[in-house]
């Protein structure tokens, strides 16, 4: 397995699907996850990707892209809503422990997304703090409705490129490491059933 800490985003980018492949066909290789890469990873971490994804149980980081300790730098929301504890982690893992890449996780059949666009029909937002996760992903559903979308997973896609520009849009710190080179921003959208993903959205990379 490469060491990939000084990488490219291009070979970040590289890495993060060829582990996805693997995971999709049965052949994951478990890189990085035993004692020797704990003892070679305590002193410090190099991630070669921030990985900004939804909560949702079924996309947990290092087991789709089949990778291991001190790989993936993981900031995850319900509906990968997008903070400013979000924007300040996005913002360690690319300009403090500089990760070349970063990706936006979103998914089919995601449950934020499905309750706002419920809330967006029915006018009612969910109690607590789930109201606040549904309010931050209804501009995704308004604007997607807006262009005559209609299905859940056609929001999903939406939702995935408004959140990557969103990041780079907020960011300034974000925005100075693409406009030099030395970052990219992927936004991939993951079949929970295929275990597959499909870029959506990219911003400082030819792909
Ligand atoms: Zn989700």
């Amino acid at each position: 397995m490469p060491d990939l800490s000084a990488s490219s985003p291009a070979e970040a980018y590289a890495a993060l699907l060829e582990g996805n492949a693997r995971f999709v066909n049965g052949h994951r290789l478990h890189p990085n996850q035993d004692a020797d890469r704990r003892s070679e990873s305590a002193p410090r971490q190099h991630p070669f990707a921030v990985l900004f994804g939804c909560s949702d149980s079924r996309l947990a980081a290092e087991i789709i892209f089949d990778r291991g300790l001190g790989d993936l730098f993981v900031v995850r929301t319900a509906g990968h809503v997008a903070g400013a504890e979000v924007l300040g982690s996005v913002e360690y893992g690319v300009n403090v422990l500089g990760a070349p890449l970063v990706v936006v996780l979103g998914h089919d059949s995601c449950g934020a997304v499905t309750a706002a666009s419920e809330a967006e029909r029915g006018g009612v937002t969910p109690a607590g703090y789930i109201g606040d996760v549904v309010e931050r992903v209804m501009p995704s559903v308004l604007s997607a409705r807006a262009a005559g979308c209609t299905e859940v997973d056609q929001f999903v896609s939406v939702h995935i490129r408004r959140t990557v520009v969103g990041l780079v849009q907020r960011s300034a710190l974000l925005a100075n490491e693409i406009a030099a080179g030395r970052c990219a921003v992927v936004g991939l959208s993951y079949k929970l059933a295929e275990g597959t993903v499909s870029c959506v959205a990219v911003y400082g990379l030819a792909v």
